[in-house]
């Protein structure tokens, strides 16, 4: 491939204009948009614009102002749903994964008789599986009886075989990524949702990877549950506020963890002490909205409903499948492995490349104006997100990975990580 061929398909592109939107340091190559998203001018304006309505209105910026503070999250619920195949009412803007986790595990989650375990899986992050033992803890059970991790072959990817082998009378509940934070791998969702349902296991799923980077059909997929954060391919901002969804057919269920928020909107304010909770996806919020962690969302998400997301799909298949051509055709040589799966089907919107000197090779592309992103220990991901990444990026991002290799600028960085990785 060559930088002409990149050039035309950059000329054939119907989201390049939409780089202008973000604000892109035009001397570094950003390509960990699926960690935290860049800052789009749109976002920009509707956080100052619930900042000026604080200004102009001070308590009825609740309700007066430009953009109401008290229906904010429902709204970007339903700018939200869109993207994940969901009705306005099953989506509520709210939380952060690990809180909306411990939310929706406390509600579905209700262990009886000999059902009372939960599949995940050994390669999510972190947070969600610390969510889960606390959940277990909490009702008296034990992680190590009571919670199965779906084991990986290769350390990378997970087969739906394994998952679908480990259901049985004795699961309540599953809960896995529909795009592995590491690998990148997507999971059938819809194929395990069915499979899990024959069994009566409630399916949740963590879409932090995918929301986004690629279309659901949550509600067609009859999927219970499901959270995601909005700071990566959502471009909100570092904590910006994540989301959930509940099939509609739980809504009107009473939120695990209630709080005064999770009130229908019209009782809220009679300040009774027995709760009346929303009947949409909204009773699962539980204290104040975080508005100013929220409002960025509102400008960013118009971007998306412009955009549409399968054209944001497409545009990151082709990105993705370029990246893994030119390094496949270029760096050869090198002890690069690509270890996301590549089919279009089975990957999400980042590639991830393991090699032994990864952490290295991380700050040398960071020196050269490449941001990408390292995972411990030796996996580097790069996201070529498609809103503000050009082919033209990752040809010039696969150049400067050779000019390191060849000589071994690497070797002048320490091979560990860096605080926040
Ligand atoms: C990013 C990420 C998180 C982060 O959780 P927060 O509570 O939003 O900080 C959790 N789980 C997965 C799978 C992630 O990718």
């Amino acid at each position: 491939m060559k930088l002409e061929d990149v050039k035309r398909l950059d000329q054939q592109d119907k989201l390049h204009s939409y780089k202008e939107e973000f604000h892109c340091d035009s001397n570094t190559y950003y390509m960990d948009g699926n960690s935290l998203g860049l800052l789009s001018k749109r976002s920009e304006q509707t956080l100052l614009t619930s900042l000026e309505d604080w200004k102009q209105f001070g308590i009825e910026g609740w309700t007066d102002g430009k953009q109401p503070w008290y229906y904010m999250s429902e709204k970007l619920g339903e700018m939200t749903s869109p993207l994940i195949g969901a009705k306005p009412e099953e989506v509520i803007n709210t939380g952060s994964i690990t809180t909306n986790l411990h939310q929706l595990l406390a509600t579905f989650y209700k262990p009886s008789g000999k059902r009372n375990k939960i599949i995940a899986d050994a390669l999510n992050f972190p947070s969600d599986i610390y969510a889960i033992k606390s959940q277990l803890e909490l009702h008296g059970l034990h992680p190590t009886e009571h919670l199965i991790q779906v084991k990986s072959t290769d350390q990378y990817t997970l087969s739906e075989e394994d998952i679908i082998a480990a259901m049985d009378e004795e699961v309540a509940l599953l809960l896995l990524p529909s795009v592995l934070y590491r690998s990148g791998q997507l999971l059938d969702i819809e194929r395990i949702t069915k499979a899990a349902h024959s069994h009566n296991i409630v399916v949740g799923f963590d879409l932090a990877h995918s929301i986004g980077a690629l279309p659901h059909k949550l509600n067609e997929w009859g999927v219970d549950f499901a959270v995601w954060c909005t700071y990566k391919y959502l471009n909100s901002g570092p904590g910006g506020v994540g989301g959930l969804f509940v099939h509609e057919k739980h809504l009107g269920r009473k939120p695990g963890l209630a709080g005064w928020f999770s009130s229908s909107k019209d009782k809220q304010f009679d300040m009774e002490h027995d709760l009346t909770h929303a009947q949409t996806a909204g009773a699962f919020q539980i204290g104040t909205p975080h508005i100013l962690s929220s409002a960025p969302l509102l400008g960013s998400l118009e971007i998306f409903q412009e955009a549409g997301i399968n054209e944001i799909r497409k545009k990151s298949l082709q990105l993705t499948r370029c990246l893994m051509d030119l390094i496949s055709e270029k760096l050869a040589t090198y002890n690069l492995k690509i270890v996301n799966p590549t089919e279009d089907h089975r990957r999400g919107g980042h590639i991830s490349l393991v090699h032994p000197e990864a952490a290295s090779l991380c700050k040398a592309l960071k020196q050269q104006g490449v941001i990408p992103d390292f995972r411990a220990p030796n996996v580097i991901r790069l996201a070529p997100v498609a809103l503000y990444v050009s082919f033209e990026d990752v040809y010039n991002v696969v150049l400067i990975l050779k000019d390191i290799l060849d000589n071994d600028k690497q070797k002048s960085f320490s091979n560990e990580r860096g605080t926040i990785a």
